[in-house]
């Protein structure tokens, strides 16, 4: 699990800014020349095309490659089992869907997907609601869904007990079809699955009377998922084996669980930063001291420094989002602290805020004198220079 990787980009041979197209060509001349098909047996073949082919896979997916320049191969390698979160498994990727885009008939074939072996299941996708609370530190959520077992009655033939599936006569069982076609380039022959057994390559002729020849029963299912600590938005968490059945004895597919966060009342998040802003009184502002301060950790206590201006943004080091990684490493929390102007002065408030301009003078004489002198001298020749709340 923790052997070191070579970077994506490195084995595609590509800059951190190459775009679709470039990344495409780099895969195509690489899977090209170490496909399996071009060199049998070679196994250094091999692993090098899985490891262009995993790249790809990443860097050809906008948001995979997005969470991979964010998190490295860390994004996809989280947890290893136990939590459930996974992030992508290439060890179970279909490659041959990659190739069926990029190949075509290349090779001749189209796609080999031999359908008569074990074959993995098909991954489920749903979603689930989460607090953003729930979110930074991490919870566990029950869903319900509907999957797929094999049934119990033809043990997933579908076949009725007693009968068995027969061979399929329009592609003689092979489960795919060749259709030649006369194109520009020549001919090109062109593989199907075969529509009549939809490429299992058996038809069934008596239904299983319980699963109505599917061999597959759907129930109803309630599935503890674990979120991370520090999971975002629009994340996703792997929950292996949890799919679709497999056919001929393949594992089953996986949940994939898009995890949604509501926004939080003050908190914003910037990746594993947290931004809000703490109202703080005129006095405060002033005179510095401890305001308390809103945190993921409730309120927590925060020295000031005599005459914080409004908009001072200060840094809670440590107090921000836990990192999927490892969640005793967190971001930071910054707050914008805002001066509030008092409205609905009593009138003993009033009195000790005029009282207070009068003895803090200056700025008070500067704004009256300021104004005399502004009615009396409308060419502005008095070019004075003044220091004042208002210079
Ligand atoms: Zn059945
Ligand atoms: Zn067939």
């Amino acid at each position: 699990m923790a052997e070191q990787k070579r970077d994506y980009y490195e084995v595609l041979g590509v800059d951190k800014n190459a775009d679709e197209e470039a990344i495409k060509k780099a895969y195509r001349a690489l899977a090209k020349k170490y496909h399996p098909d071009m060199n049998p047996g070679d196994k250094n073949a091999e692993a090098k095309f899985k490891e262009a082919s995993e790249a790809y896979a990443v860097l050809s997916d906008s948001q995979k490659r997005a969470q991979y320049d964010q998190f490295g191969h860390a994004a996809f390698e989280q947890g290893g089992g136990g939590s459930g979160f996974g992030g992508f498994d290439f060890n179970s990727m279909d490659f041959g869907d990659i190739f069926g885009d990029l190949f075509g008939d290349m090779f001749g074939g189209g796609r080999r997907s031999s359908r008569t072996g074990p074959m993995k299941g098909a991954n489920l996708r749903t979603s689930v609601n989460v607090t953003f609370e729930e979110a930074v530190f991490g919870c566990s959520k029950e869903i319900e869904l509907t999957l797929k077992d094999e049934c119990g009655k033809c043990r997933g033939t579908g076949a009725k007990p007693g009968t068995s599936p027969v061979t399929c006569t329009k592609c003689g069982g092979k489960g795919q079809i060749v259709y030649t076609q006369q194109s520009l380039f020549g001919t090109v022959q062109n593989v199907q699955p075969c529509p009549d057994c939809s490429g299992t390559g058996k038809v069934i002729r008596d239904k299983c009377p319980d699963c109505y020849g599917s061999g597959y029963i759907a129930h109803k299912k309630k599935i503890e998922i674990t979120i991370p600590a520090g999971i975002d938005n629009g994340q996703c968490v792997r929950i292996r084996e949890k799919g679709e059945p497999g056919r001929n004895g393949g594992p089953r597919g996986d949940l994939l669980v898009e995890v949604r966060v509501s926004r939080h009342p003050i908190f914003q998040r910037r990746d594993y930063d947290i931004f809000s802003t703490a109202p703080i009184s005129y006095a405060q502002a002033a005179l510095g001291g401890e305001v308390l301060i809103d945190t993921l950790d409730g309120k927590i206590a925060n020295t000031i420094k005599p005459g914080t201006q409004t908009d001072t943004r200060i840094r809670l080091k440590g107090k921000g989002v836990p990192s999927l990684q490892n969640k005793n490493v967190r971001g930071d929390h910054y707050v914008t602290l805002v001066v509030q102007v008092p409205t609905g002065l009593t009138q003993s408030a009033r009195e000790l805020l005029k009282q207070f301009d009068e003895i803090t003078g200056d700025s008070l004489n500067y704004v009256k004198k300021h104004s005399e002198e502004a009615s009396s001298d409308m060419k502005g020749k008095g070019g004075k220079k003044k220091k004042g709340l208002f210079s």
